[in-house]
C-alpha cells in the first residue's frame, strides 16, 4: 500500500497552465507522492510531470548557498555548462556580501548611466506575488519599465492581438468549456503533450459527439480524435483562416445580427476576405477547398463553436495577424459569449496569465493599464508613491539587443537581475543571446540551480522551489489558485518574495511587507488593491479557504466569472474591433543550402528548458536524450533511420541530435523539443520578431540536416 507520511499539504501543480491542483506527501522533509486534488480544472487528475515530476526539488544539484564570480574568470558563453564543477567558476558568499555585490553592482550602473542601464526578467514560474513586486522593484528602484518574462516568448502575440480587438488578453471561456460545444478547432496546439489534463476534456467532448477540428501543419495524437485534420503547411496560418472566414460570408452563414450590435470594421474585413477563397487559397495551404468549406460550414452552424490554440499560432513573425484571424472568425459566426464558444489561447507555464496580469511585462503595469496612459500613470505614482518612466520598457528579444549595443547607445543595456528565468536556453539565437548576457557588466541570477544563464552570472542568489513557499498562480482558465509551503528551502536557499525585498532594499527602497512567508499575504493585498478591476473580490484569507477562485471576480458575494463577453466587451465602446490581416510571410524561408523548415516545441515529459524535468529522475528516464523527428519519408531521403546521429545546422548555429521517426511531422520539415542543453535546438532559431507582439519566429526557420 502507500507509504505512510509526516503531512500532506495542499498546492498546485508547478508545470503547465492548466493549473492541476495537487496533493504533496512528505515524509522525512522530502516529497514522496503527489496526488490529484479535486480542482476545477483537473478534477483529481494529473499528467506524468504533476504526478511523477516533483524530485527536482530534492535533486543534488540544488543551489544552497550565495555565490559571486571568482574574479579574473571570463564569461564563457562558448563553453560547457557545469554545474557540478560550480567551485572553478565561483565561490561562496553570505547573503550579507551576496546581497550587496547584487544589488551594489546594480545600483552602481544606474547611477553612473541611468535608469534604461538596468533591466529585470521575472519568472512566468513563480507566484503573482513576486511577479507583482519584481515588476514594482524594476520600475521604482531601477527605474524604468525595462521588465518582462517569457510570455514575450509564448503568447505575447496573442495578448497584442486580443487587448486590441476584445480589451482582455485573457481567455474567454474555460477549458473544460469544451463539454459543451459541438466544434472544437485546436490549432496550433499539441494539447496531450503541453496542457495534457486539458486535452483529456476534448478528447471526452469528441467522445460524446463534439467534432475537434486540429489545424496544425504536425499531425499530433490529438488528431487521432479529430473528425477533421487540417494538416496545413507551415506558415500558412492566415491563408487557412481567411478561406474560413471568407466562406463563412460568402455562404451566408455569417451571425448578422452578432455582427451589428457587437462588432466594429465589419466591412474592411469582409472586404479583405474576399481575395481568399479557399479555391485561391487550397493551393497555398495545401488543404482541399471542400475541406475547408466543410470545416467553415461546420463552425459557423455548430450550437457552439470554441476555439484553442497554442504556440503554433502566436510564434511567427504574423503570430497578431494570426490571432486576429481567430478574434474575426469567432466574431463573424457569433461564436463568443456563451458556454461552449470563444477564445482560449491555451497559456504554457504555470503562471504565465498571472505574472502578465502582475505587470510583468515591459508597456503595462498591473491589470493591463498602459505606463504610457498619463492618468494610469499617475494612479501607480501615487500608489507606489514614487515617480515612474512614461516609455514602455524593452521586450525580451530587445533587452538581448540593448546589452549587445555601442557604448554610445544611451539604452545600453548594462546589468540585468533574471528571477527564475533562463533565457540563454530558451531566446532564439542563443549564440547571440548567451554572448549579450555574457556582455553585460553585472549580472544576479536568482534560481534554484545553476542553469545556463546563472552560469554566466556575477551573483547567484539561491532561491526556493514551488513546493518551498506560498504563493498564487493564476492558470489558463483566469483560475487564481493557492500553492501552500510544504518543505524548507534547502541550506541557506530561501523564498524568492524575501529576496527581491531585500534586493529593494539594496536599491534603496523602503519597503515593509510583514507576516509569515516572506509577507506574501501583505504583497497579495496591495497587489489585489492595484488590480482591482478584476480580483477586488478575491482577499487573501477567501484564497485560502476556497484554494481557487476565477477572475474576474468583483466582490466577495461575487463566484467569479468562467465565462465572459456574454453582453459586451471589455473596450472603451464595449464592441470587438475586427482587424484583416494579409498574408506575411517567414522571415526565414528554405534555401538550396538550408532546405527544410524547424519548428521548436516541447514534449511531454520535459518542461521547457529542462532545468527542472530533467532533474526527475522519472521525467528523465522516459526521455534522458534530445532528438529531431523526421517524418518517414524524409528519413529515408537523407538516408537515415531512427536512432542515427544528424547534425542539424541553421545559419546562426549547430547541434548534433538522434533522429526519431515521427510520421506526423511534414514532409520538409524537423520538429526538436528545446529542453536540451546538449543539442540546445534554440541555437538554430531566428530572433525575427512579430512587429505587435515582439515575439521571435520560433516555429520556422531554415535548417540543413545531415547524417554523421
Ligand atoms: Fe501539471 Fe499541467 Fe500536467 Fe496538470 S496537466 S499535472 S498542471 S503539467
Amino acid at each position: 500500500g502507500p507509504q505512510k507520511v509526516d503531512r500532506t499539504v495542499d498546492s498546485v501543480c508547478p508545470f503547465c497552465g492548466v493549473g492541476c491542483l495537487v496533493t504533496y506527501h512528505v515524509k522525512d522533509e522530502k516529497i514522496v507522492r503527489v496526488d490529484g486534488r479535486d480542482g476545477p480544472a483537473n478534477r483529481g487528475r494529473l499528467c506524468v510531470k504533476g504526478r511523477f515530476g516533483f524530485d527536482y526539488a530534492h535533486h543534488p544539484q540544488r543551489l544552497t548557498v550565495p555565490l559571486v564570480r571568482k574574479p579574473g574568470v571570463p564569461k564563457d558563453w562558448q563553453g560547457a555548462v557545469r554545474p557540478e564543477d560550480w567551485r572553478e567558476v565561483f565561490r561562496e558568499a553570505t547573503w550579507d556580501e551576496a546581497l550587496q555585490r547584487a544589488a551594489g553592482g546594480l545600483r552602481a550602473l544606474r547611477d553612473a548611466h541611468g535608469p534604461k542601464a538596468l533591466a529585470g526578467f521575472g519568472s512566468a514560474k513563480g507566484s503573482n506575488e513576486e511577479a507583482y513586486l519584481f515588476q514594482k522593484l524594476v520600475r521604482t528602484g531601477f527605474g524604468s519599465n525595462n521588465v518582462d518574462h517569457c510570455t514575450r516568448l509564448c503568447h505575447a502575440s496573442s495578448v497584442a492581438a486580443l487587448l486590441e480587438g476584445v480589451g482582455s488578453g485573457a481567455v474567454s471561456n474555460p477549458v473544460s468549456d469544451v463539454a459543451h460545444a459541438e466544434v472544437i478547432l485546436v490549432i496550433g496546439s499539441n494539447p496531450t503533450s503541453n496542457h495534457p489534463v486539458a486535452a483529456t476534456w476534448m478528447k471526452n467532448a469528441a467522445r460524446r459527439g463534439a467534432k475537434i477540428v486540429l489545424a496544425d501543419p504536425r499531425v499530433t495524437d490529438i488528431g487521432r480524435h479529430a473528425w477533421r485534420v487540417l494538416q496545413f503547411r507551415p506558415d500558412t496560418d492566415v491563408a487557412v483562416l481567411n478561406a474560413l472566414i471568407h466562406t463563412v460570408i460568402e455562404e451566408g452563414l455569417a451571425d448578422e445580427a452578432f455582427i451589428r450590435d457587437r462588432a466594429l470594421n465589419y466591412e474592411a474585413l469582409r472586404e479583405n476576405v474576399r481575395a481568399y477563397s479557399p479555391e485561391a487559397m487550397a493551393p497555398l495551404c495545401g488543404i482541399p477547398a471542400d475541406t475547408l468549406r466543410e470545416v467553415a460550414r461546420a463552425f459557423a452552424t455548430a450550437k457552439a463553436s470554441m476555439v484553442l490554440w497554442g504556440m503554433g499560432v502566436s510564434q511567427h513573425v504574423h503570430g497578431t495577424d494570426n490571432v486576429r484571424c481567430l478574434i474575426a472568425l469567432a466574431t463573424v459566426t457569433g461564436q463568443i459569449g456563451r458556454p461552449g464558444t470563444g477564445l482560449h489561447p491555451l497559456r504554457g507555464q504555470n503562471n504565465v496569465q498571472g505574472a502578465s496580469d502582475a505587470g510583468l511585462i515591459p508597456m503595462m503595469f498591473p491589470n493591463y493599464q498602459r505606463v504610457d496612459n498619463a492618468e494610469a500613470r499617475a494612479w501607480f505614482e501615487q500608489f507606489w508613491g514614487l515617480p515612474l518612466d512614461d516609455a514602455p520598457g524593452y521586450t525580451v528579444v530587445e533587452i538581448m539587443h540593448k546589452a549587445l549595443a555601442d557604448e554610445a547607445d544611451p539604452h545600453k543595456v548594462r546589468g540585468m537581475y533574471i528571477m527564475g528565468e533562463n533565457p540563454a536556453m530558451s531566446d532564439p539565437d542563443l549564440n547571440h543571446a548567451r554572448q549579450a548576457l555574457a556582455s553585460l557588466a553585472h549580472l544576479v541570477v536568482q534560481d534554484i540551480f545553476l542553469t545556463e544563464t546563472a552560469w554566466l552570472a556575477d551573483v547567484v542568489l539561491p532561491a526556493s522551489a514551488w513546493p518551498e513557499k506560498t504563493g498564487s498562480v493564476s492558470n489558463t482558465d483566469r483560475m487564481v489558485q493557492l500553492g501552500r509551503r510544504a518543505l524548507t528551502p534547502p541550506g541557506d536557499a530561501r523564498p524568492d518574495l524575501w529576496i527581491v525585498q531585500q534586493m529593494a532594499k539594496g536599491m534603496g527602497l523602503a519597503w515593509d511587507y510583514e507576516g509569515a512567508e516572506a509577507g506574501v499575504a501583505a504583497v497579495y493585498e496591495e497587489m489585489r488593491q492595484a488590480m482591482a478591476g478584476a480580483i477586488a473580490g478575491i482577499s487573501w484569507d477567501r484564497l485560502e479557504r476556497e484554494s481557487s477562485v476565477t477572475y474576474p471576480c468583483l466582490s466577495v458575494e461575487d463566484p467569479g466569472q468562467p465565462i465572459v463577453f456574454t453582453e459586451r466587451f471589455p473596450t472603451p465602446t464595449g464592441r470587438v474591433t475586427l482587424v484583416p490581416a494579409d498574408i506575411i510571410p517567414a522571415d526565414e524561408r528554405p534555401d538550396a543550402d538550408y532546405p527544410l523548415v524547424l519548428i521548436t516545441g516541447r514534449q511531454l515529459e520535459h518542461w521547457h528548458t529542462g532545468s527542472m524535468t530533467r532533474r526527475s529522475a522519472v521525467l528523465d528516464a522516459i526521455e534522458p536524450h534530445a532528438t529531431a523527428s523526421l517524418h518517414g519519408d524524409e528519413l529515408a531521403r537523407l538516408g537515415l533511420a531512427p536512432g542515427d546521429w544528424a547534425a542539424i545546422r541553421s545559419r546562426r548555429g549547430a547541434v548534433q541530435v538522434r533522429v526519431r521517426r515521427d510520421d506526423g511531422t511534414p514532409r520538409g520539415a524537423v520538429f526538436m523539443p528545446f529542453a536540451y542543453v546538449e543539442a540546445a535546438a534554440n541555437l538554430l532559431t531566428n530572433a525575427a520578431l512579430d512587429p505587435f507582439g515582439k515575439i521571435p519566429e520560433f516555429k520556422y526557420c531554415a535548417v540543413a540536416v545531415r547524417g554523421i
